[in-house]
């Protein structure tokens, strides 16, 4: 075999939990270090490692994706009270992503695979819908109360300089009812418009934006009117010169258009709209194993991850030494998406051409009949059969060592 491509420049590369962790150091061993002489900054951002550290190494991590550049991220558990228990934690730690996405100040964009024999429920849906969710405040960040009847409920706005603003929101006279107060703020809107613009452009994509606007004439509109500066002012003349659109729309008509439409566009969506749409979309691209998620920072920093999570229920299977069937394709797109940018960034060919023939062996791998049970499932191909985790994996690399 030919000498290890090598790599001049780390990637920093966060470890994780349960059947993904499993996977991520099959990956390794198959289909990277085979090929690559790996240059990896490494943090493992396993809850157990997390605790042990008080949640620090998840702060160094993101930091260090910030001064690298590149980051791939495996899946790792958000701690809720059974965890608690499970792991023994001195504390509920917080999000990793939500750690990592608040340090880096960065938008995810999650983006479906598509292979022959996985066909998304909406026909005409022939490309990617890139999903783009604001993730900062609006409900996220709510303050809500459950009102008597009787009572009345009112905003009250402090002005820095001491002016007061009140509001009535309803009088509840004849019924109890519920109130609720919501944020966002000019410096979080135009650093998620910045990103999505900026995102559009380096993948060539088209970027279409929706609120509520006529409904909401100061909240939602603002979001649209810094969208509307952001683009005039930075991005109008790159659109125009790559021959791209930025397309404002109601949210209502957006839904519509995105269902008629043949896919092939970036969709930024407010905090909730993106959280529903997402999944929406997934589901209907088909397998959330085959969905990737990329977090750009506004100062252009990348992390790569597979939208899916540790796959708790695959994970207990393989402790008891049972076969699992688990889809690593989301995963291996992270490590092919952040080789890829590695790549691109130190202009190191060889490392670019690898990267794009990993993607292209799993592809050809499913296209050909060989999956994991989630795409068993689903695949219309004639001649299909399910492989083990490992398995798949294995065939995989029999591709890769024919296109190379
Ligand atoms: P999940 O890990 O995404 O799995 C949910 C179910 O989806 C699985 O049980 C499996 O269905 C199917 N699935 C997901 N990924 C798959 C894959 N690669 N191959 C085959 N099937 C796949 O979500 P969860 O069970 O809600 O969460 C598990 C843990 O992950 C939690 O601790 C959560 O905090 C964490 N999480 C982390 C991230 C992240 O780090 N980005 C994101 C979400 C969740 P079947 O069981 O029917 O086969
Ligand atoms: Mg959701």
């Amino acid at each position: 075999m030919a000498d290890k491509i090598k790599m001049t420049t780390p990637l920093v590369e966060m470890n994780g939990d349960e059947m993904t962790r499993v996977i991520w150091e099959m990956i390794k061993e198959i289909l990277l270090e085979p090929y690559i002489e790996l240059n990896t900054e490494y943090y493992d951002l396993s809850l157990e490692n997390r605790n042990q550290t008080n949640d620090q190494i998840t702060i160094d991590s993101a930091r260090a994706a910030i001064k690298h550049g590149v980051a791939v991220k495996c899946a790792t558990i958000t701690p809720n009270a059974q965890r608690m228990q499970e792991y023994t934690l001195k504390e509920m730690w917080k999000s990793p992503n939500g750690t990592i996405r608040s340090i880096m100040d960065g938008t995810v964009f999650r983006a479906p695979i598509i292979v022959d024999g996985i066909e998304p429920l909406v026909r005409n849906w022939k490309k990617p819908i890139i999903i783009a969710r604001h993730a900062y405040g609006d409900v996220y960040k709510n303050i809500e109360h459950s009102i008597e009847e009787g009572g009345r409920a009112e905003i009250l706005v402090t002005e820095a300089n001491g002016q007061t603003h009140k509001h009535l929101i309803h009088e509840f006279r004849n019924t109890a009812g519920i109130v609720q107060g919501q944020h966002n703020t000019d410096a979080s809107i135009e650093s998620f418009a910045m990103s999505c613009f900026s995102y559009a452009l380096e993948i060539k994509y088209d970027l279409w934006f929706a609120t509520k606007d006529t409904i909401s004439k100061k909240y939602d509109h603002r979001f649209k009117d810094i969208f509307d500066d952001v683009f005039e002012r930075h991005y109008k003349k790159l659109f125009e010169n790559a021959g791209l659109e930025y397309f404002y729309t109601l949210i209502d008509d957006a839904v519509a258009r995105v269902m008629r439409s043949e896919g092939g566009f970036i969709w930024a969506c407010k905090n909730y709209d993106g959280d529903v749409m997402s999944d929406m979309v997934a589901a209907a691209f088909g397998s959330l194993g085959m969905m990737t998620s990329v977090l750009v920072s506004r100062g252009g920093a990348y992390e790569y991850e597979a939208a899916h999570g540790t796959v708790t229920r695959h994970y207990y299977k393989h402790l008891k030494g049972e076969e699992t069937s688990t889809n690593s394709i989301a995963t291996l797109y992270a490590w092919t998406g952040a080789l890829y940018k590695r790549a691109e960034l130190d202009r190191n060919h060889d490392l670019t051409i690898f990267a794009l023939m990993l993607e292209k062996a799993a592809k050809a791998t499913i296209e050909s009949g060989i999956m994991t049970g989630d795409l068993y499932a689903l695949s219309t191909l004639q001649k299909k059969e399910k492989v083990n985790t490992r398995e798949f994996l294995i065939a995989v690399n029999e591709k890769l060592k024919e296109l190379l």
